[in-house]
């Protein structure tokens, strides 16, 4: 597998941020930076990364982002924020197999797997409501038991 400058520097632009990149996004980048591209060079490239594991494809945005675990090829899980399109990957392969299996069941065969769950991020919850559910996760004790009665 070879990683050449540009495919390298496809995926540095891919990783800087936590949004899902779409591939005009990347070439107008590297114009910006004096490397010229044609599309069909940077869709290559990103199609590579994509076999080998480096990037997910978020389908929903047409756009890529970088994977927290390349290497070997698994599904992403990707919970993406509606409000600043940022994408936290899951990775759980507990999910993959279930879908895997549902799929199969059903005659199915799989070649790519991808979930993406719409969402609200913790940062762009609404604050009351951010802190209603931390408070439900750990539940305040009660006093009553232990005061005397009288
Ligand atoms: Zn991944
Ligand atoms: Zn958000």
């Amino acid at each position: 597998m070879v990683l050449t400058p540009l495919r390298r520097r496809v995926l540095e632009l891919v990783w800087r941020s936590h949004k899902p990149v779409g591939a005009y996004a990347i070439l107008s980048a590297l114009r910006r930076r004096g490397r010229a591209a044609a599309p069909p060079t940077v869709y290559r490239a990103l199609e590579f990364l994509l076999e080998h594991g480096f990037v997910h494809r978020i389908a929903s945005q047409s756009a890529y982002v970088g994977c927290v675990e390349p290497g070997p090829h698994h599904a992403g899980q990707f919970l993406i924020c509606a409000k600043c399109g940022n994408a936290a990957e899951l990775n759980d392969a507990r999910i993959e197999r279930a879908v895997g299996r549902r799929a199969r069941r059903l005659g199915f065969a799989v070649e790519r797997q991808t979930v993406e769950i719409a969402g609200l991020c913790p940062r762009c919850r609404p604050r009351r409501q951010a802190r209603r559910t931390r408070r439900k996760a750990a539940p305040k004790r009660t006093k009553s038991r232990s005061r005397r009665r009288g």
